[in-house]
């Protein structure tokens, strides 16, 4: 598709090539604070929310069922369900799970409330209050940055108890893993129910609220773009990374230890598995500041999809092949175990020099230098709700130039290292890369409908640039 708009190529003082359009001839105009998430709910997004709202949390129940009375067997699962034999109970709820679950929602609670100490140790880490991005309606919000400070105080605790006071088990998440699922998914449903009252009543900031009039969708998607308690309990902060992603790793080696317990050693599998998924972790808590421009913060309100995906789905379904593995353990040896790090590895670093590229460029602009050359961009504008203009920029050098979303691309190939951890016995752990693949093309898609509304044909100029989605030459 050609562009309506005329493009200039202007070359700058550094010599690197700038894309400009002349907005005179531009056929759509970037519309004014519309790009955060949709106002009309169609048919099929209405199905999309019946799904997510009532199909979505049977499935890690049917997952965990499948693997306490299964075997990890889809198929056998599926068959039992058929023939009316599944055998089922809904996990029991004992008290020592709900003081545990609620202590560790305490705990984080604490911890994301402390100051940042961690960027005077560590120089290159960014910590500390941070400013967020623009929002729909032309406000900064300023974040408390010290989920690096949060993780590391809960790994040493948990290796000091571990190790040392034995106060209790370290494979206490895998003995409680039912329970604590119960208790996720109830503790996950009040907080959308909250959320969804605080934001039609006494909203955080009334301006970046949404309410498309679809009381399904506007439950599941959200109201409010940046709910808070006070000036720093920041409802998306705190429940997308701690309690769930600082969860991730203690779960993990939570797994690790019980495999440790039932059969006497750590399976090469189970320690890779712990890597892998650590590294993606500890990137998370490091680039945390990097978060504040991502997505989640930038363009989806606080609804379900959000407070029961960050406290139910992500720390049940994130950890899956630690909880397969746990139970059947696989040797890989070393020939698989190099290719499946080697795969991790590369993802990984796709991920990361993507995403940096990005925030280095947003950061520096010309100061700063992709793939050892001068960015090319181009130099966009948009308009918030309150009137004002903006300025802004597309990088269309290094990933950013290969396809639109490499990043993504980068992610699903670590995604699928963590999958083959778990070899070819069963289908069950490989649900993992199914469900990102479906989440990250259906973000895609929600990302650029997102900047077409933000940019216009700035954006389309963009898209005649870079035509690949997360493939060269293939999607
Ligand atoms: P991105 O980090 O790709 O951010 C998208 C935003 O970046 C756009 O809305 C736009 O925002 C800006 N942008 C887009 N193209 C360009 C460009 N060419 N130059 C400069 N800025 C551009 O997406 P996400 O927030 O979805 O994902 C962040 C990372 O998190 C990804 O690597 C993804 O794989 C990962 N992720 C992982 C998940 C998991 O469950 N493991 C879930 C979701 C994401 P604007 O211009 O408004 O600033």
């Amino acid at each position: 598709m050609k562009s309506n708009a005329q493009t200039r190529h202007r070359v700058s003082t550094n010599g690197k090539q700038v894309t400009t359009l002349n907005n005179n001839n531009m056929k759509s105009s970037p519309a004014s604070g519309q790009w955060g998430r949709a106002w009309r709910v169609d048919i099929w997004t209405f199905f999309g929310c019946l799904f997510v709202l009532f199909v979505c949390p049977i499935l890690p129940l049917t997952f965990y069922t499948s693997c306490t009375h299964h075997e990890c067997s889809l198929v056998d699962t599926a068959y039992s369900l058929w023939s009316g034999t599944l055998d089922f109970a809904l996990p029991a709820v004992s008290g020592f799970a709900v003081r545990t679950y609620y202590t560790w929602i305490a705990f984080q609670i604490l911890l994301s409330a402390l100051p940042d100490i961690v960027h005077f140790i560590l120089p290159r880490y960014v910590g500390g209050i941070q400013p967020g991005a623009v929002t729909p309606s032309g406000r900064v919000n300023r974040y408390n940055i010290n989920g690096l400070q949060a993780w590391l105080i809960t790994h040493i605790l948990w290796a000091a108890n571990a190790f040392y006071f034995k106060l209790f088990s370290p494979s206490i998440v895998f003995n409680n893993m039912g329970a604590f699922m119960v208790l996720a998914n109830i503790t996950g449903y009040c907080l959308a129910t909250f959320c969804y009252i605080k934001g039609r009543l006494f909203p955080t900031h009334e301006n970046d609220c949404k309410i498309s009039g679809n009381f399904l969708y506007d439950y599941l998607m959200g109201v409010e773009f940046n709910p808070r308690i006070g000036c720093w309990f920041d409802f998306k902060l705190f429940f997308n990374g701690r309690p769930g992603i600082v969860a991730w790793s203690i779960i993990n080696l939570s797994f690790a230890s019980r495999q440790y317990e039932t059969f006497g050693h750590v399976t090469d599998s189970m320690i890779l598995l712990n890597f892998l998924q650590a590294i993606y972790v500890i990137d998370f808590f490091w680039n945390e500041t990097w978060y504040l421009k991502t997505m989640d913060i930038c363009h989806d309100h606080f609804g379900f999809y959000l407070a029961w995906g960050d406290l139910a789905w992500l720390p049940i379904m994130y950890t899956l092949q630690g909880f397969y593995l746990a139970s059947h353990p696989v040797e890989l040896g070393i020939l698989k175990s190099s290719l499946i790090l080697l795969l991790g590895l590369v993802g990984y670093v796709i991920f990361r020099s993507a995403n940096s590229q990005k925030d280095k460029f947003r950061k520096k602009k010309d100061k700063c230098k992709i793939w050892g050359k001068s960015p090319e961009y181009i130099e966009c504008s948009y308009t918030s709700s309150d009137g004002v203009r903006h300025q802004s920029t597309l990088l269309v050098s290094g990933w950013w130039g290969v396809a639109r979303h490499f990043n993504y691309t980068g992610d699903l190939l670590g995604s699928l290292s963590y999958c083959l951890c778990c070899g070819g016995g069963h289908i069950l752990p490989y649900f993992y890369i199914v469900f990102m693949t479906v989440l990250l093309v259906h973000r895609l898609y929600r990302d650029e409908h997102r900047c077409k509304c933000k940019y216009g044909e700035y954006w389309t100029l963009y898209v005649q640039r870079v035509p690949w989605r997360l493939i060269p030459g293939l999607y």
